[in-house]
């Protein structure tokens, strides 16, 4: 009888940590997540780390992290290969024994002559199997020598292996591109190749989706499920994440860690519905989905086979959708830290929060990403504004006329004693009819004057916001300004 986790959809996100994962990297986390969530089943993480020397300081604790901050909880481990070597070395030496597998002692400087002559006739680098058919009289030898040797696997010299794959349908690759790869490593660490399919198999993994680019990986896998007389798991290979010039995904269109996304104010659910529809959709049209959405809908059979390509202005508006949507209160906890990082140091800590809230209602309006909060905000925390005179005084109204309509405005400003919006409109709107002014123009003059830009939030509002000693202040900021003209 079949015990409950060899029946059961079980999956597996199994990253190296050879770098801090990105955007592809966490995409296959995801739909290996969800493709488990939607079928009930388990979610495995697994730390491939036998390659030892593309190694890199701290990025498992980094992919921990990015696992964390997006919600994406995993069953079981993290299971770690490099605890796990005497079970891949146990399996290379059944390998050898039931003559699937050979020892090869090849230095590394014969395989780079092999190599340089391979490419000298313009032929593909494949290893020449030149340890293949070893006699035992050359294996002594060559064991004599004390050359730590490496296992290699006996891939059948002619035919062809096809498997299904549950994107792209039937794959079929010809041995004779296979090579004899290698199972075992000198140093005794596994490959990739053996490590992987030891794990899934012994991990009971029924369902394999990771990167197109481990598609030429796939025949040697099902040819090692096959010498092993084990099941191989289901497999399926998800589209390539592009650039939106159809190049690899660089630096510049997002092709940065998923920290670095989080540093820049990025929200989880945001970043969750934007990845699944890196590859997947529900019906082309449907942009916004819940996460118990994404769950219920998730299916293989809506993966595109072609490669997605990567939007940043669409990662933008979909994460300002996701802030509006967040109640006040949790956009103020989200994006104090942000203003706490980001404020200039001039601005006092702590910072107050019965102002930091009726700021934020302001902004979250008109914020992309939690990061841009500060840069939209920072006006109201600042002692003095800095900006350019012309701002005042170039557009619609030269610089006398801008002084006077700002001594004007100021004047009646200072008499007011209930400071709200709507005060502040009865007071301004006539004022421009008054000044012959349109109200276009005596509104983006004050405007400069109180936030020291030509876009901002509304302008009563904003001014409420401000109050009343902070804004006469900046109106007198402003006459100085101005009067450098003047004199
Ligand atoms: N360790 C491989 C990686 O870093 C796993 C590939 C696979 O899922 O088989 O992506």
């Amino acid at each position: 009888m079949q015990s409950e986790s060899e029946t059961s959809v079980r999956l597996r996100f199994a990253p190296s940590p050879t770098g801090y994962p990105h955007l592809g990297n966490i995409r296959t986390a995801l739909f290996n997540w969800l493709f488990a969530r939607h079928h009930g089943g388990k979610f495995i993480l697994r730390i491939e780390d036998t390659d030892v020397a593309r190694k890199v300081e701290g990025a498992v604790e980094v992919i921990l992290d990015s696992l964390r901050w997006l919600g994406l909880k995993w069953d079981e481990g993290p299971y770690f290969q490099s605890q796990r070597l005497p079970i891949y070395r146990e399996i290379a030496q059944r390998l050898i024994e039931e003559d699937h597998a050979y020892l090869c002692y090849c230095s590394p400087e014969r395989l780079e002559t092999m190599r340089r002559e391979q490419a000298k006739r313009k032929q593909p680098p494949k290893y020449d199997r030149h340890c293949r058919d070893l006699t035992q009289h050359e294996k002594t030898q060559l064991e004599a020598t004390g050359i730590a040797p490496v296992i290699r696997f006996k891939t059948p010299l002619e035919g062809k292996t096809t498997f299904y794959d549950l994107i792209h349908g039937p794959v079929t690759f010809k041995h004779d591109v296979l090579d004899d790869f290698i199972l075992l490593k000198s140093d005794g660490y596994p490959t990739y190749h053996l490590a992987n399919i030891v794990d899934d198999h012994l991990m009971f993994i029924s369902h394999v989706l990771r990167g197109d680019e481990w598609l030429s990986s796939t025949p040697r896998h099902v040819l090692l499920y096959q010498a092993l007389n084990w099941q191989a798991p289901q497999f399926a290979h998800l589209p390539m994440i592009l650039g939106p010039d159809r190049a690899k995904l660089s630096k510049r269109h997002g092709a940065i860690t998923i920290t670095e996304y989080q540093r820049q104010g990025y929200l989880p659910d945001a970043m969750i519905n934007f990845l699944t529809l890196l590859g997947w959709s529900l019906d082309d049209r449907t942009e916004l989905l819940s996460q118990e959405e994404l769950i219920k809908h998730f299916s293989l059979e809506r993966v595109g086979k072609t490669a997605a390509i990567f939007n940043r202005d669409k990662l933008e508006w979909m994460n300002g959708v996701y802030l509006r949507k967040l109640s006040p209160g949790e956009f103020v906890r989200q994006a104090m830290p942000f203003l706490d990082r980001d404020l200039p140091e001039s601005v006092e800590r702590p910072l107050n929060s019965t102002y930091v809230n009726q700021v934020l209602s302001l902004i979250q309006e008109r914020a992309k990403t939690l990061a841009e909060v500060s840069q939209l905000a920072s006006f109201f925390f600042l002692e003095e504004l800095k900006y350019d005179t012309g701002l005042l005084s170039s557009g619609k109204l030269a610089a006398e006329p801008a002084a006077r309509t700002i001594t004007i405005a100021s004047q009646k400003l200072e008499e007011v004693t209930t400071w709200d919006a709507t005060t502040l409109e009865d007071i301004l709107r006539p004022l421009a009819t008054e000044l012959n002014l349109s109200a276009g123009a005596l509104f983006g003059l004050l405007r400069v004057a109180v936030t020291g830009r030509t876009a901002a939030p509304p302008l009563f509002q904003t001014m409420a916001v401000l109050g009343k000693k902070k804004c006469l202040k900046r109106f007198d900021a402003a006459l100085q300004l101005l009067s450098t003209y003047l004199s």
